[in-house]
């Protein structure tokens, strides 16, 4: 099962990748945790990423799909991969079709978890943390007993900047923007599942599974 899944900043992508992770027994790879491993493991791709990254420029496609390439090659894929991250341009995607075709593998399923966006500003918008522990709780959908204090240790919780509204408007926008043109490849290419993450998070999940387990 090779699957991609995309969604935007706070659609729960990461709670249902766990999910699929432990259901179909099949590596949740995102792209920091790629670049990470390369990097530690000391590859020549590995080292020039880091090169890149260390003067804060883009990692060119090249490299990237070749860090890609290594870690599909892994045993933990036998069985396939999720991929969460990557492609982000259709350069990339292109690079991972042929990549794919190369190994005898394709995409089965582009999996798009998709929250309208005036949820996904109430989501981002409501997150607070403890400045103390870390703790992160959510006005709406985790709060502290006690409003704007810390359970564990009374501090008062704070919003990060990246998670005020004008940020949080602005970063979904640019990703929106991202993610359209590619999209639209997916779904020209017939491996689009449009999965509303709207509902609960095991209701998300259920349509996940009746998405990729229908013939
Ligand atoms: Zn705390």
């Amino acid at each position: 099962m090779n699957l991609i899944l995309m969604g935007l900043p706070g659609a729960g992508k990461g709670t249902q990748a766990e999910k699929i992770n432990e259901r179909y027994n099949i590596p949740h790879i995102s792209t920091g945790d790629m670049f990470r491993l390369a990097i530690k493991e000391g590859t020549e791709l590995g080292q020039k990423a880091k090169e890149y990254m260390d003067q804060g420029e883009l990692v060119p496609d090249d490299v990237t799909i070749g860090i890609v390439k290594e870690r599909l090659e892994k045993d933990d894929c036998n069985d396939g991969f999720l991929l969460d991250g990557f492609p982000r341009t259709i350069a990339q995607a292109e690079g991972l079709e042929s990549l794919l075709s190369d190994m005898e593998e394709s995409i089965d399923y582009v999996l798009h978890v998709k929250v309208p966006e005036e949820n996904l500003v109430e989501r981002l918008t409501g997150r607070r943390i403890c400045p103390e522990c870390g703790t992160t709780y959510h006005v709406i959908y985790n709060p502290p007993e006690q409003e704007g204090i810390c359970d564990k240790d009374g501090a008062e919780l704070v919003q990060r900047e990246d998670d005020q509204a004008e940020t949080v408007k602005n970063r979904l926008k640019v990703n929106m923007e991202q993610a359209q043109p590619l999209l639209d490849y997916y779904d020209e290419k017939g491996y689009l599942v449009t999965i509303n993450g709207d509902q609960e998070i095991d209701q998300v999940f259920r349509d996940i599974q009746a998405a990729i387990e229908k013939q």
